[in-house]
């Protein structure tokens, strides 16, 4: 016989664990149903941090940031096809989705940069790990504390639609068990398709054979359930692709590894663009090459600011030398061209003056101290920017932009937001902050 829930939230990632947390505390009766048999989505992968303007942790470093301009490089880096409307719901709420964290023992003090910002914006732990880990177990210490049930290994097959408003939802668990949860409200949380290459390659055929970052989960299945009961799209064909990613192992080589100071050299040994530009168009750049892949290069000082390049360094991805010459080398590189472009990179640091590419962000310091490492990456699929339409509250919308009364969508099944290319640390930001407000709302309408 069905089971009574207040709020269904379908998947576990970031976007649905927040807006589970948030709908419990509002007093609403919780059930999360997680398609995978471990809880964490694509959001236990990502990697840089979390993007929010004039926050407290902001202050505390001295950094001086301002929403408008937040919101202006999101827009150009998104190639202004933002949805601006939920754009600036975004960028006003995310210093307090920064807060909401801190409050619930996840707190992001340390700050670093991507691509495309011109500020240090990206909040991550003060430990400088990588951001997703970090986050999803804070968020699951929360759910335990607050007993929020947890059905793994179990999917959304169908959400029941019927008298113009959420009824409830079908389940399917690995035993080919059909359940029926009856429920108000629920809220899709499922991520994007970036591993279903299918659809993939459907809106975008030149991506046939790119590799993915994502886990295999990301199949897209919450768009297709949600278009069954009406729900528009937008953006669909607007896929990233990462410049940096390993190819053998299609692991995620973060953006605070160039944030911290490294640069992309190519097989013939020379830099060949500004490295903080945007994932968009730094990726082109490395498929424009004759050989197609890159190395990202840095230093020991680098290194010790970055803890997931010890985690590269472990799983096998680095190249190391004592010396430039040495990594050359091993690279296969010619060196005498290796050392020219680091002495000209070191002198760019030093005048804070990129006068061949242009950077202005992340000159840290010059590579200069050993060992010098390597690791050689090309693009791979990594985000779809394209999803369900939703209003500012949350609520998904028909193709006529009407409300479907009960169904919420937050995090990467939404699309319009990131517009043409997402920035690094902003999918961290989309799903906390659209996570907690699809918490808020659907609790509130399943109560009312
Ligand atoms: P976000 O970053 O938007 O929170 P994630 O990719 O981190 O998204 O998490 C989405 C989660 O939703 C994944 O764990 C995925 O396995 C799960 N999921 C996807 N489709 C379904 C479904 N139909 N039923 C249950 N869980 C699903």
């Amino acid at each position: 016989e069905p089971q009574n829930y207040d709020v269904v939230v379908v998947g576990s990632g970031g976007a649905g664990l927040a807006a589970a947390i948030q709908a419990c505390d509002e007093g609403a009766k919780v059930l999360i149903v997680e398609k995978m048999s471990t809880i964490g989505g694509n959001t236990i992968k990502a990697s840089v941090g979390m993007n929010a303007a004039e926050t407290r942790f902001q202050k505390l470093k001295g950094i001086e940031d301002s929403k408008e301009l937040f919101y202006q490089e999101t827009l150009k880096g998104g190639q202004f096809k933002n949805n601006t409307v939920l754009l600036k719901e975004f960028i006003e709420r995310a210093p307090q989705a920064v807060e909401w964290l801190a409050t619930h023992n996840i707190e992001l003090s340390d700050i670093t940069i991507t691509g495309g910002m011109s500020i240090d914006r990206t909040h991550r732990p003060a430990d400088r790990s990588a951001v997703g880990g970090f986050l999803i177990s804070g968020l699951v210490k929360n759910l335990n504390k607050r007993n929020i049930d947890v059905m793994l290994d179990t999917s959304v097959t169908e959400i029941r639609y019927t008298n113009g408003a959420v009824q409830g939802v079908e389940l399917l668990n690995d035993e080919n068990e059909v359940l029926t949860v009856n429920a108000r409200s629920v809220i899709v949380a499922t991520g994007g398709f970036s591993a279903n290459r299918d659809m993939v390659v459907k809106y975008r055929p030149e991506l046939d054979g790119f590799v993915t970052t994502n886990h295999k989960g990301a199949t897209g299945g919450g768009i297709a359930i949600l278009e069954k009961i009406g729900a528009g799209t937008v953006d669909m064909g607007e896929i990233q692709i990462h410049p940096t990613v390993e190819q053998t192992t299609s692991y995620l080589i973060s953006e605070a590894i160039r944030g911290g100071g490294a640069i992309l050299v190519s097989q013939a040994g020379h830099r060949f663009f500004n490295e903080m530009e945007t994932r968009d168009k730094v990726s082109a750049k490395i498929i424009g090459l004759p050989e197609k892949f890159a190395y990202v290069v840095f230093d020991e000082q680098v290194r010790l600011n970055n803890k997931a390049a010890d985690e590269y360094i472990a799983r096998g991805f680095v190249i190391s030398g004592a010396t430039p010459r040495e990594l050359a080398a091993k690279l296969e590189m010619g060196s005498d061209a290796f050392l020219a472009t680091l002495e000209t990179y070191n002198v760019a640091v030093d005048k804070q003056d990129d006068a061949e590419f242009g950077r202005k962000t992340a000159m840290r310091h010059p590579i200069n101290q050993g060992p010098f490492y390597a690791i050689r990456i090309a693009p791979g699929v990594h985000h779809t920017m394209g999803g369900v339409t939703i209003n500012t509250d949350t609520c998904v919308l028909d193709a006529q932009k009407q409300v479907l009364s009960g169904a919420f969508a937050a995090g990467e099944v939404v699309g319009g937001i990131h517009g043409g290319n997402r920035i690094g640390g902003n999918a961290v930001a989309d799903i906390i902050i659209f996570g907690i407000l699809a918490g808020q709302n659907a609790a509130k309408y399943a109560m009312q």
